[in-house]
């Protein structure tokens, strides 16, 4: 293993091992990390020598990694500010942010927190919707519903609307707020399931604050794909029964899968909107939720008219201007047309590995390329398999996957076919 500039490689994995948590991780952690020592356009070096990305960084980095257009969009602001507070202050780059998103948003949303995490927004979110209805002397619609199959972060509400089994909050399901829970979506459209969402929401209505789901895609919770037409029989639905619909479009905005925003694919606008990883091209954390003037105003009729959610780093005006120029980026070219290039390379590159003993099923969407097993996925003999094919996969549960970011030349597509392949054979 080549040592990397600064502490040699075994040792910086031994004091990582000793000191440093890693996500959904055990302390000390059982298998050693890859060690980056940089990243640039797709390419991450690392300890195992240079690996193309197929993970985007967990959905976000669409434009690849150390991009002159981010990095000099981080360097012009530093040299104004990397932070102040939000509260009672304001900025070009939050203001140029919020402005943005509702431009590009479904139309009707036009109202932006901006928050610092996924999980957070999601707070925010459900905060509006739980606001809105007591503002309105209808204080007893507290419950949300959802979909099984879900992934909404790791935060406490959050995890309270995550797939109840299997998923990574199973042990706290006794202690979060009980929310309303109706099968997973079929992948294709089915009356008696649409039926099943009406009747639940209707049977609920007095006690729902908000439907939320993840819109066409679910990403953590399992990679399952679903028609859009769900989402108008759900929009529908809470129209008639007085529930508000929130998207958590915090993994399929920004193109991911060949819309802008996923809500597209069913001309849909929610109530409530949560974006997030790509927002800022992979640079920074920041996350930010949109409502329509119905639900803001609702809430400030109330008795308590503001809605009291403030993170320290509220607008933090280095992410939001790396942000701006990340969605400049996107929409300055035919993002379209990458998504829809990377989807053609994923359908030629996966579709070997139906024939694979153990394969249950591969799907691809977008920029999104998802091999099931039928079984746990050996995850460091699959891990491994990829680095062997000179690329990085994570692959969870039975779930080896990729979404790479958008700049993936067609060679570097296949590759990660070829690789995602390998791992679903190891595996
Ligand atoms: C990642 C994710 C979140 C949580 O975002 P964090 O930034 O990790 O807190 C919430 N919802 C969805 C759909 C996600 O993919």
């Amino acid at each position: 293993m080549p040592d990397l500039p600064g502490l040699p490689v075994p040792e910086l994995l031994a004091l990582d091992r000793r000191h440093v948590w890693h996500p959904y991780g055990p302390m000390p952690g059982r298998v050693d990390p890859l060690v980056v020592e940089s990243a640039s356009g797709v390419r991450l070096r690392t300890s195992s020598g240079d690996l193309v990305d197929g993970m985007s960084s967990w959905w976000s980095a669409i434009h690849g990694y150390n991009h002159p257009v981010l990095n000099e969009a981080a360097r012009e602001q530093l040299g104004r500010m990397s932070h102040v507070m939000f509260g009672g202050l304001t900025h070009e780059p939050a203001v140029r942010l919020a402005k943005l998103l509702v431009d590009m948003s479904p139309k009707g949303l036009e109202h932006v927190f901006l928050a610092d995490s996924g999980s957070v927004s999601v707070e925010v979110a459900v905060k509006m919707c739980l606001q809105y209805w007591r503002s309105l002397g209808r204080g007893g619609k507290q419950r949300l519903l959802t979909w099984r199959g879900g992934y909404h972060g790791d935060t406490w509400q959050p995890m309270s609307v995550c797939d109840p089994e299997g998923g990574m909050h199973e042990l706290w399901s006794g202690m979060l707020p009980r929310q309303v829970f109706v099968d997973a979506p079929p992948a294709g459209y089915e009356e008696a399931y649409a039926e099943q969402l009406r009747a639940a929401i209707e049977r609920h209505a007095d006690e729902l604050a908000a439907v939320i789901v993840e819109p066409v895609v679910q990403g953590a919770g399992g990679m399952r794909f679903h028609s859009p037409a769900y989402l108008r029989v759900l929009r529908e639905a809470c129209d008639a029964h007085d529930v508000l619909l929130v998207f958590d479009e915090i993994a399929t905005g920004f193109g991911r899968t060949g819309a802008l925003f996923a809500a597209e694919h069913a001309a849909v606008t929610p109530d409530v909107m949560c974006v997030g990883k790509a927002l800022t091209g992979g640079y920074l954390t920041m996350a930010a939720t949109l409502c329509t003037p119905r639900v803001a105003e609702g809430i400030s009729r109330g008795e308590v008219p503001v809605l009291a959610h403030g993170p320290t780093f509220m607008g933090n005006p280095l992410a939001a201007s790396v942000a701006c120029a990340s969605i400049g980026l996107l929409l300055g070219q035919d993002w379209l047309a990458e998504v829809k290039r990377i989807e053609a390379g994923l359908r030629e590159g996966l579709a070997p590995a139906r024939e694979l003993p153990g394969v249950q099923d591969v799907r691809v969407l977008g920029a999104i390329g998802v091999v099931q097993l039928d079984h746990e996925v050996d995850m460091r003999a699959a891990t491994e398999a990829a680095v062997r094919e000179g690329v990085w996969l994570r692959p969870f549960r039975d779930l080896v996957y990729t979404m790479p970011p958008y700049v993936t030349g067609d060679e570097d597509v296949a590759r990660i076919a070829r690789a995602v392949c390998a791992a679903a054979k190891e595996g």
